[in-house]
């Protein structure tokens, strides 16, 4: 059984290959893992290895935990490059989401008015509109599409809801008018005797037919980097990243890669 768990509310900063000095949010328990999803990658483990019933925080917990951090973190000197939403599963379904990302505003704009905020999402609730909302109000709205094909989803990200679709999730970034980063983990291997491998020419072709209707600012392009659940899986090299990238540049949407 493998796990990162954050078992604070604010948590770090650490360093972010993709978004330099982090500072931490959990919203979800810091016993657990909630997550909508149940990736084979998912550096927080399986769901079912870390169900908890321990309650998640509430909005005023969770303002006077970032209020002292950055208070702290102020005094040292320490600098911040952004405040990171991310913690052991999916912080949309916290139902104080909306609220609790209007507190952290305020509190970036007192103590680090140059830090960005950032939402790492599934992307599964943001048909929400109060969710929709809060994540347009954030400097990097990041949201995943690993594949385009729905097996290979249901594979890879194994959305805990039959309903998930691709058409949908595409439906719902359109409505952000190229305001949020796609974020997308390519990997191979296999999991349950079953081959997975979304760097296929099928799977790349569809997917970037998906990230030009979808129209994203930008995407984040990056592969396995810490222990997984699943063990039968590899890292895609940062060359086959690359070119992947240069394939989003040539639709004239910007890309980083992260090997
Ligand atoms: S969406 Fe993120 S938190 Fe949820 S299972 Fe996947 S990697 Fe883990």
């Amino acid at each position: 059984m493998s796990t990162i768990l954050f078992h604070e509310i604010v948590f770090g900063p650490i360093h972010s290959r993709r978004l330099g000095s982090s500072l931490g949010m959990n919203l979800l328990p810091y016993d657990g893992k909630l997550c909508s999803f149940d990736c084979i990658y998912c550096e927080c483990g399986y769901n079912e290895d870390f169900r908890t019933k321990t309650r998640l925080p509430d909005r005023e917990n969770v303002r006077a935990a970032l209020e002292d951090k950055l208070i702290q973190l102020q005094k040292e000197g320490t600098p911040i490059d952004v405040i990171t939403f991310a913690g052991n599963g999916e912080p949309t379904v916290h139902p104080q989401f909306a609220e609790i990302i209007d507190d952290t505003i305020v509190l970036r704009d007192k103590y680090y008015p140059n830090a960005k905020i950032s939402v790492l999402s599934n992307a599964m609730h943001a048909g929400k509109q109060k969710v929709f909302d809060a994540l347009t109000k954030v400097d990097n709205n990041i949201l995943k599409l690993d594949s385009a094909i729905p097996d290979t989803v249901r594979l890879i990200d194994r959305p805990n809801s039959p309903e998930y679709s691709i058409e949908k999730q595409i439906e719902l970034f359109k409505r952000f008018n190229g305001n949020f980063i796609m974020q997308t983990m390519f990997l191979k291997g296999s999991h349950k005797g079953k081959i997975v491998d979304n760097t296929t020419e099928e799977e790349i072709s569809a997917w970037l037919e998906a990230v030009k209707a979808a129209n994203p600012r930008e995407v984040m392009i990056y592969s396995i980097d810490r222990e997984t659940p699943e063990k039968n899986l590899e890292k895609v090299p940062v060359e086959k990243l690359k070119e992947i990238g240069r394939r989003v540049e040539a639709l004239g949407i910007k890309a980083s890669v992260a090997g």
